[in-house]
């Protein structure tokens, strides 16, 4: 999708820096992290929230790369938080889905 910040960064127009990247997802580092490690996983379909998702085997593929990139990528053995806001209310400011990783320090809730 043309305007979309994402879908930009996906296609290089806009620099990241990138963690992990295959067919079906994209993942890069938060400009502004609010732990140690804070990565972004995104889908390389534009969706513009989980609400929106239709293939049900689209999350499958999405949350196993979290799993990846987190545990064989990341080396986050003591565990990290996986989080994806929906729409204004619930916090979410970039419409492209996109899971947050979170880690390298005991998290509070
Ligand atoms: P959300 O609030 O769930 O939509 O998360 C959007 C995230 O994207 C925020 O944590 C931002 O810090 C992050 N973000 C915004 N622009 C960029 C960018 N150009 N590169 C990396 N992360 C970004
Ligand atoms: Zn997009």
């Amino acid at each position: 999708m043309s305007d979309c910040l994402f879908c930009k960064i996906i296609d290089g127009d806009i620099p990241s820096s990138k963690v992990y990247e295959d067919d079906d997802v994209f993942a890069f580092n938060d400009i502004h992290p609010k732990a140690p490690t804070h990565i972004l996983v995104i889908p390389k379909t534009h969706i513009p929230t989980l609400a929106d998702v239709q293939d049900p085997a689209l999350l499958g593929t999405l949350m196993d790369r979290v799993n990846h990139i987190a545990n064989d990528v990341l080396n986050l053995e003591a565990g990290y938080r996986v989080v994806i806001n929906v729409r204004e209310g619930g916090g979410q400011e970039v419409f492209h889905l996109h899971a947050h990783i979170l880690g390298g320090k005991k998290l509070p809730f």
